[in-house]
């Protein structure tokens, strides 16, 4: 069937990145996109980073499109609109305010939500979580009056609110039951570096330690009790354990759903007419070769280009290197691959100089390259595992060995 309607639901990074590519493929058919939030979309990252910093970027330079561009391509914005429900039969979706809009094909775009704790005192006031906009001028308002912020979560958004914090003159304490910081994300080597670097910078970082209730007075938190029975003072509490993928249109459709909507190398959902991108997308990962969700710009703006082409008739499966960044402060984290189940560390550069890569193998084979910085050991990284052209684990270790030329007569 010719796609001359395409509707894509959720305004975020992955969903106007689907308009985009579509448009630079050359669709010339309908392009609407139906959005929740009432913002221009925006770029999440810098929610977290300069957002909240000493001298905060204007939100005027968050907007992920210049103002006209969307007009300019004969894209439909559909903001502050909800789709409430996918009628698979009839191929429309029903918009919160009644309006149902035909589709040929649907891109389910919808991201994830932030967790929450549900303990004592989880709903004080103070107690805030960071996903979008909205959360994130919550944020600064307080961290405007705040002495101290407790980071509940040593993962990429705590320990980045944290060195904001610190930029600002708040003190910041982290805490995590995991034994060390972005323990799911990051190799052993470089957790333990961040947390070095947090420490001598001021933050007060505890490891194993959850939190079991928070406390308030007038309706306003001010401390925070731990699981070991510690009281932490803390005027603000960001709470930053996690997301979960926003499947719920989906399931309700009838969609296959197993923690993200899953799709196909092709990113196509069990119904042949709807895909799904970016953050809710659970995805064959074609380097690892595992089923994979990720919660980077890269995933979701690559999902949206292989998407686009195949709407644009020109299918290819999905082929692109994940890749992700954190700033925290004064350090810059590059992570090219996929972590996890490593059988070999290798550590290229000296961690005390503050430039360093860890290079991971899993059955012997490149999986994953963390850099803090050394920005060249990136960009060469990504090639070799896009070519899955090595280097071994001793040519990682022998610093005699030119990445950047083994990434070049990568096949
Ligand atoms: C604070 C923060 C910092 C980050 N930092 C980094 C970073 O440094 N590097 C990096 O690579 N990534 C970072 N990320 C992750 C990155 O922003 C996400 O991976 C990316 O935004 C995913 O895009 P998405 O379009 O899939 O989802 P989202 O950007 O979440 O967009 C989904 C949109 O869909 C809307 N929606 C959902 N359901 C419906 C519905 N039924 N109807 C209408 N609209 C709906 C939602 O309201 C939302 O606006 C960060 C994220 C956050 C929150």
């Amino acid at each position: 069937m010719t796609v001359a309607d395409v509707v894509v639901v959720g305004a975020g990074q992955a969903g106007i990145g689907v308009a985009a590519a579509l448009r630079e493929q050359g669709f010339a058919g309908r392009v609407t996109v139906v959005g929740r939030e009432e913002h221009a979309p925006y770029e999440r990252p810098p929610l977290s980073k300069s957002y909240l910093g000493a001298t905060p970027v204007d939100e005027r330079h968050l907007g992920l499109r210049a103002g006209g561009w969307y007009a300019d391509r004969g894209i439909v914005l559909r903001l502050g609109e909800e789709v409430r429900e996918i009628d698979r039969t009839a191929a429309v979706v029903v918009l919160g305010s009644g309006d149902r809009l035909p589709y040929d094909h649907l891109v389910l775009a919808t991201g994830t939500r932030a967790r929450t704790l549900p303990i004592e005192g989880g709903d004080l006031d103070g107690v805030v979580v960071l996903r979008g906009l909205d959360d994130a001028r919550l944020l600064r308002r307080h961290l405007d009056r705040a002495r101290t912020v407790l980071a509940v979560g040593a993962g990429f958004i705590g320990l980045e609110v944290a060195a904001a914090a610190h930029q600002r003159g708040v003190r910041p304490v982290v805490l995590d039951v995991a034994s060390r910081v972005m323990e799911r994300a990051v190799t052993s080597t470089t957790s333990r570096f961040f947390a070095d670097a947090h420490r001598a910078q001021g933050t007060d970082l505890r490891l194993r330690t959850g939190v079991g209730a928070l406390r308030g007075r007038h309706g306003l938190v001010t401390s925070a009790v731990t699981t070991d029975g510690a009281e932490i003072q803390a005027d603000l509490v960001v709470v930053a354990v996690g997301v979960v993928p926003d499947t719920a249109l989906a399931r309700a459709a009838g969609l296959r759903t197993d923690d993200g909507v899953v799709v196909d190398a092709h990113l196509r959902t069990s119904d042949p007419a709807i895909s799904a991108v970016g953050d809710c997308a659970r995805f064959p990962e074609p380097v690892s070769g595992r089923s994979a969700r990720l919660e980077s710009v890269q995933a979701a703006t690559d999902h949206a280009r292989c998407v686009a082409a195949r709407l644009a008739g020109r299918p290819e499966p999905y082929a692109a290197v994940p890749w992700f960044w954190t700033h925290q402060g004064p350090l810059k984290l590059q992570i090219a691959g996929l972590g996890g189940d490593l059988d070999r560390e290798v550590v290229r550069g000296d961690p005390a100089q503050g430039r360093f890569s860890v290079f991971g193998f899993r059955d012997g084979r490149l999986a994953t390259v963390e850099s803090v910085g050394r920005p060249a050991d990136h960009v060469a990284a990504r090639r070799l595992l896009a070519a899955g052209a090595g280097p071994t684990p001793d040519q990682a270790a022998d610093p005699a060995v030119d990445l950047k030329a083994l990434a070049a007569v990568a096949p």
